[in-house]
């Protein structure tokens, strides 16, 4: 099920994706940005393994272990990344103070996590950013649970989705943060936000399966 124990699954299994896929990230950030992402990532996420090493008990609810991630990358991962993670986990946690999610709490969860990072950065679809891999996980997640889908098979429909909205980043011309000074030149490169987006949302169903 769906509770703290789970969360802390989740973010353990992010750490270690983030961590094997540091020389991607930081390679895609390089053909459109500073190519710090995957070291920002995998320092945010080591602090998160090294916070949960440090816990004395079993945090009470997927929230509070989604909090700790939250203050941890923000104070951690700086850049862009960080206060839009930061901000995402924030306000995931806000509507997962519960000991378990049902399929409903998963889309409020994720639909959380896409409105921290837009009230945050300000972008809309289209603009080549972590907003292109998010949006469709939502959609993704708000259909399966209308359709009656376990909360394992919710995450995996967004995860899905997340990846196909990631992939579908590398022709669009980014409009926001850095990779925008490219302008044109910035098309034909897969986003890194939205890259690593997939990646924590494919570890989220990976550990929910
Ligand atoms: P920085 O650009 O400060 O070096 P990172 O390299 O860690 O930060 O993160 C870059 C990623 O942040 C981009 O690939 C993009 O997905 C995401 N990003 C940047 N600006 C925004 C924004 N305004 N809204 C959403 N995501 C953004
Ligand atoms: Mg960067
Ligand atoms: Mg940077």
């Amino acid at each position: 099920s769906l509770d703290a124990g789970w969360a802390v699954a989740w973010a353990r299994r992010t750490a270690q994706v983030v961590t094997e896929n540091r020389e991607l990230l930081i390679e895609l950030d390089r053909q459109i940005g500073d190519g710090d992402h995957g070291e920002n990532l995998t320092r945010g996420f080591t602090a998160v393994l090294a916070k949960l090493d440090a816990l004395e008990e079993q945090p009470a609810d997927v929230g509070a272990v989604l909090k700790l991630v939250a203050t941890t990358l923000m104070s951690t991962v700086g850049g862009a990344a960080g206060p839009l993670y930061g901000t995402a986990y924030l306000r995931a946690a806000k509507v997962t103070g519960l000991p378990e999610l049902d399929s409903g709490a998963v889309v409020a969860m994720l639909e959380a996590g896409l409105e921290g990072i837009v009230v945050r950065g300000k972008a809309g679809t289209g603009e080549k950013t972590m907003v292109d891999a998010w949006t469709p996980a939502v959609e993704a997640a708000v259909a399966a649970s209308d359709a009656g889908a376990s909360p394992a098979a919710v995450l995996a429909a967004a995860a899905e989705a997340a990846r196909a909205g990631a992939e579908a980043t590398t022709p669009l011309v980014a409009t926001k943060g850095r990779a925008s000074y490219l302008g044109e030149r910035s098309a034909g490169h897969q986003d890194p936000g939205a890259t690593s987006s997939a990646l924590v949302l494919e570890a989220a169903a990976e550990t929910a399966a």
